[in-house]
């Protein structure tokens, strides 16, 4: 049988923090003992509320936070990301095929949308031959491959900072895509997004995940968004998963749990409030 897409085994990540006033510092659990494995390209919403950690989650997989020392492993692809609270040696290896997008500033402003999307190209090529722009035919054919599949191919001579938001997450998926990313990692790619936008963008999640056969792992704010675009959902709760399974199967009374007074937000969303 195949290595796991991500196997996430009993991690758990503490924050020190340094409570100015008292002078001394507490520690926060931010995700505790947390395991899941993602055994097939799924559309998996990772739900909570604000400080849940999601993000955290989010970046322990893709290894830009240690988890903490103990037992908790984070597997891609059958490769160690880390263990014991330390990353593997290799990590960058792996983390070249997973395709990380942020709710904003995903793409390096000064350049053209079109070189934003090249730079996919950086974890396979030559970081020389990247940085003068010396793309062969065949790449240039899949960067603008990938620009027109997102529907953003006008705008390739673009500087990104020029772009609105739903452009610049187009161009940051056309960019995994180009990368050839295996999993990719979506923290709120559409929390900055009008409603029309995001649910845009999240076709594109979603067609990334069935037209590629991508492992999608997206953090969002509104439950609603997660039961229409994804399979399955993982729900956090102060570092805890409190719900694991398929979408449809998440019921009121577990929201209500999960989220207590900020429930209506939660289903709607601020930019979608009826
Ligand atoms: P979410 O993405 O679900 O809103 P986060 O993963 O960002 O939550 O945060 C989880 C918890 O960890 C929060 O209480 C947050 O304050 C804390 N936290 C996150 N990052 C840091 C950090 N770098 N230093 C200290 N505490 C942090
Ligand atoms: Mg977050």
């Amino acid at each position: 049988m195949a290595a796991p897409l991500v196997e996430v085994k009993s991690i758990s990540k503490t924050f020190n923090r340094k409570a100015r006033a008292a002078g001394g510092s507490s520690i926060h659990k931010a995700l505790d003992t947390v395991s899941f494995t993602m055994d097939r390209p799924e559309r998996i919403a990772l739900i909570g509320p604000s400080g849940s950690g999601k993000s955290t989650l989010l970046r322990s997989i893709s290894g830009l936070h240690t988890i903490d020392r103990g037992q908790g492993t984070v597997a891609v692809f059958g490769r160690t990301v880390q263990s014991n609270g330390r990353l593997a040696g290799d990590v960058r290896k792996t983390r070249a095929d997973m395709g990380l997008i942020a709710q904003q500033f995903n793409l390096v402003g000064r350049l053209s949308l079109f070189t934003n999307v090249a730079l996919g190209f950086l974890g396979k090529i030559s970081a020389l031959r990247g940085l003068f722009g010396l793309w062969s035919a065949d790449e240039k054919k899949k960067i603008m491959q990938a620009l027109d599949h997102v529907g953003v191919a006008a705008m390739a001579g673009q500087r990104a900072n020029t772009l609105s938001g739903g452009q610049q997450q187009r161009g940051a998926i056309a960019r995994a895509i180009v990368q050839g990313a295996k999993v990719v990692l979506a923290d709120e790619p559409v929390a900055s997004l009008d409603p029309v936008t995001a649910r845009k963008v999240m076709k594109l999640l979603v067609d990334l995940n069935e037209r590629e056969q991508v492992g999608v792992i997206v953090t969002l704010h509104q439950v609603d968004y997660a039961k229409t675009y994804c399979d399955r959902i993982l729900a956090l709760k102060d570092g805890k998963i409190v719900y694991d399974g398929p979408s449809a199967g998440l019921d009121d009374g577990t929201l209500k749990d999960i989220y207590g007074a900020e429930i209506e937000d939660a289903y709607w969303g601020e930019t979608n409030a009826h």
